[in-house]
């Protein structure tokens, strides 16, 4: 007790030394006590288990062995090491957050990254917020409270949870005008609509559908041409908003930032944390008078991104400067172009000793699978991967069981369940985790 004393302090440890007491007690109630739960000793094992309980991070890191790279229950694009070292100096040491070092007076915390934003996009301006959701909010808000929105009903998405569009125009106090129907929409569709009233004519990439067939949409470039006669701007919501064309790592198209400003779009909103691979924000970048108006707007104060954010994303967006090289540095980018082979040799690898440890009421076998993007980009591309698959040997085994076994190993490993048998991908494991992996295992066969 004086060991947990030294290492807790007293407040907690009473607390706890409390809790395990009642615990006795309610024994004692029931007629389950024994002699044995009373030596001194065993009451102090049981005070300090209920300490290390306690101090495991509710925040755990996990194997993310699902095949979804950018995965938001498990907090989408990991960091780059630059980013990382970045983030701790933030952390650590005064920054100029709000500083102009050239004149010693305040500064604006977005100029930290605004010119790598216009030089990576082509775009006048560029803000950031906590995450696209704001963004898309703040746009609406500053530019169409209590006016009109202008949207294609194709377009009417639901992200996720709460945010779907034509709650979120409510919520921004815009008054959404629909277009168009599901399937198809026409310039004159959006031409009709316009009148006194209309503030902002929008778009959103439909990032996590795809509807096929007879259909038609209106391009970002034939959109600004119908604003641009009335002079009512065009803001675009791209979602994943890749800033490379990803078509070069022999991945799917998606539509860049760069060719969406290109295109005419006056605003664009895009995500810090998902194919751009950085840490959770929102990006707007395009006109400088539109920036402007965003940035005055006070939600702007109340959605506005700290240190740690900026100091990420810029050492992010500064990779990108470099793009031969980003392949192997930005870590999204490296997950989403594992090459095949090594993900098929670590999966042999890793085979004989997980079915070791599994025991004998399973059997797994090395399997070709398709991992998934992730975060609503490219839903229905897949990407050639490969992995375990485990089943159980008759009905000997019990898939739910092993499923959780897995869960409640020190660094849970998260599979996906389906068709009778548990799917490992293993894209996600990169060579270095591989032994923490393999540690745990032990675990596991317990
Ligand atoms: C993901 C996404 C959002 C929400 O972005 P967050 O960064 O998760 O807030 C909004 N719109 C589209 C089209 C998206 O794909």
């Amino acid at each position: 007790m004086a060991q947990l004393l030294a290492r807790c302090g007293r407040t907690v440890l009473v607390a706890e030394a409390r809790a395990e007491l009642r615990c006795l007690r309610e024994k004692v109630l029931r007629g389950e006590l024994r002699c044995a739960d009373l030596q001194a000793e065993v009451v102090a094992r049981g005070v300090e288990s209920r300490l290390a309980l306690r101090a495991l991070p509710r925040l755990r890191p996990v194997f993310n062995l699902t095949g979804t790279v950018l995965h938001t229950n498990f907090g989408r694009a990991l960091l780059p090491d630059a980013a990382v070292q970045a983030v701790i100096r933030a952390m650590r040491t005064p920054v100029s957050l709000e500083f102009d070092l050239d004149s010693g007076g305040r500064g604006d915390r977005d100029s930290i990254v605004e010119a790598l934003l216009c030089e990576l996009t082509g775009a006048q301006a560029a803000t950031v917020v906590n995450n696209n959701a704001a963004a898309v909010l703040l746009m609406v808000n500053s530019l169409a409270n209590r006016r009109e929105v202008v949207m294609s009903r194709g377009e009417l998405v639901e992200i996720g949870g709460a945010f779907r569009m034509p709650d979120v125009m409510r919520s921004a106090g815009a008054k959404l005008i629909e277009v168009g129907t599901t399937n198809r929409t026409h310039p004159s569709d959006y031409t009709t609509a316009l009148g006194p009233r209309t503030a902002l004519l929008m778009k959103v990439h439909t990032s996590n559908f795809a509807i096929s067939g007879f259909t038609a949409s209106v391009g970002v470039d034939t959109l600004a041409e119908v604003g641009a006669g009335k002079g009512i701007p065009v803001a675009v919501d791209l979602g994943s908003g890749s800033l490379m064309d990803l078509r070069q790592w022999g991945l799917p198209k998606e539509p860049t930032v760069r060719e969406t400003v290109a295109a005419g779009a006056d605003l664009v909103a895009f995500s810090g944390d998902k194919l751009l691979g950085g840490p959770q924000a929102g990006i707007i970048v395009g006109r400088a008078d539109l920036i402007q108006r965003l940035k005055r707007n006070p939600l702007k104060r109340a959605l506005r991104v700290g240190k740690l954010t900026l100091a990420a994303l810029e050492s992010v967006l500064d990779l990108y400067r470099s793009p031969e090289l980003l392949r192997d540095r930005l870590t999204t980018l490296r997950l989403l172009t594992r090459p095949l082979e090594e993900i098929q040799a670590q999966t042999l690898r890793l085979l004989p000793p997980f079915s070791a440890a599994m025991g004998d009421s399973f059997e797994a076998a090395a399997t070709p699978l398709t991992s998934q993007i992730g975060s609503g980009a490219l839903p229905v591309e897949a990407l050639p991967s490969h992995g375990l698959c485990v089943r159980s040997i008759g009905r000997r085994g019990n898939l739910r069981k092993l499923e959780s076994r897995l869960r409640a190993l020190p660094r849970p490993v998260i599979a996906r369940c389906a068709d009778k048998a548990l799917w490992l991908d293993m894209r996600c494991m990169e060579a270095d985790q591989e032994e923490e992996f393999l540690q745990q295992l032990s675990v596991l066969g317990r």
